[in-house]
């Protein structure tokens, strides 16, 4: 098994609400609340939660895009967690990051290769004409004629815009890539020529991905493991085929349940309609934060927080159910 190349442990993100004439704070938007997780070297982790979970916050965070309230971020043993501008530049070369909207993420006054390029230019790496032919391979790489390089991002299709993001990402040769819903606003189509790209860089650049996305359907394929986001906080991680075939949390189970999966193993699988919508992060159920919505619901649920733990090897959740040690199978949402 490969060693970790990303370990975070314990991170918080909570945004203050300020309010009144002085700007007092009247409260905190608990984003991250607490989440551990690591990425080993070539390796996917697929991120997955409903809109607001929390999920772009973990990523934004951990790249330190967002300064953490509390917990730690190693980078091969390297703690990032509070290292000033300065120290932090070596290690942002190292992680880059993939935006859900291309369109919005590049610059539109600067042209495909200008884009690609400036990473390199803030990092200082090579010289302008090395850098030029850098461009020209990664355009290549990702899939788009070199000669494109001086055409406006409106010039593009949004899938070609997403490989220019891909090609800026790769420019700096990190190990680490956040996809932030990478692939969430094209077509289908499209969404599997982009992650089949990844998927190859990946072989190729043995690079690890942390790849974030509200649909479990877009995970399955790119993922090696899976995290469950519910409120903040993580509420079941472990290995695709674990995931996809006993989920051991009711709130994965009613994702999985929304996915169309033509296997044997979802044969027989019922259609888990959560009622409500998710609570607000600033003030989240007691308990589990999921009691409000989960049709297993029992009274301790909503006074006690299950912990987070391994309930057979491998393959963490954190539910009163599976409290005595022992794995309970869940039954498609019927208790
Ligand atoms: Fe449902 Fe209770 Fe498990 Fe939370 S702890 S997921 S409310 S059964």
């Amino acid at each position: 098994m490969n060693e970790a190349l990303l370990e975070v442990r314990d991170l918080k993100k909570h945004f203050p609400i300020h309010k009144g004439v002085f700007s007092r704070v009247s409260g905190h938007v608990y984003a991250v609340d607490g989440v551990s997780f690591e990425i080993r070297k070539g390796e996917t982790l697929g991120l997955v939660g409903e809109s607001g979970c929390g999920k772009s916050t973990v990523g934004r965070t951990l790249l330190r895009l967002l300064e953490p309230t509390d917990g730690s971020i190693r980078i091969d043993g390297a703690d990032i967690t509070h290292l000033d501008r300065a120290n932090l530049l070596p290690y942002r070369r190292r992680m880059q990051m993939i935006y859900q909207d291309p369109y919005a993420s590049l610059n539109p006054r600067m042209s495909a290769g200008e884009i690609v390029g400036e990473p390199m230019t803030i990092h200082e790496l090579g010289t302008p004409q090395e850098r030029q032919e850098k461009v020209a391979a990664l355009f290549e790489r990702v899939g788009l004629r070199p000669e494109a390089a001086g055409n406006y991002p409106h010039e593009f299709s949004g899938g070609q815009r997403q490989r220019i993001g891909i090609a800026r990402a790769l420019a700096v040769g990190p190990d680490l890539i956040v996809g932030d819903e990478p692939v969430s606003a094209l077509d289908v189509s499209i969404q599997a020529q982009i992650i089949n790209l990844l998927m190859d860089l990946q072989d190729e650049l043995k690079l690890s991905y942390l790849f974030v996305a509200h649909d479990l359907a877009v995970v399955e394929h790119i993922s090696h493991r899976v995290a469950v986001m519910y409120l903040g906080r993580i509420v079941e991680m472990t290995d695709k085929q674990s995931l996809f075939e006993m989920p051991l949390h009711p709130y994965t189970e009613a994702l999985l349940s929304a996915v169309p999966i033509p296997k044997a193993s979802a044969r027989g699988r019922k259609r888990v309609i959560l009622t409500g919508d998710v609570p607000s992060p600033i003030n989240p159920p007691a308990g589990c934060h999921f009691h409000t919505r989960c049709p297993y619901a029992m009274p301790r649920c909503k006074v006690d927080v299950p912990a987070l733990r391994e309930i057979v090897p491998g393959h963490v959740a954190s539910c009163h159910l599976h409290d005595d040690g022992v794995k309970v199978p869940l039954g498609n949402g019927t208790a």
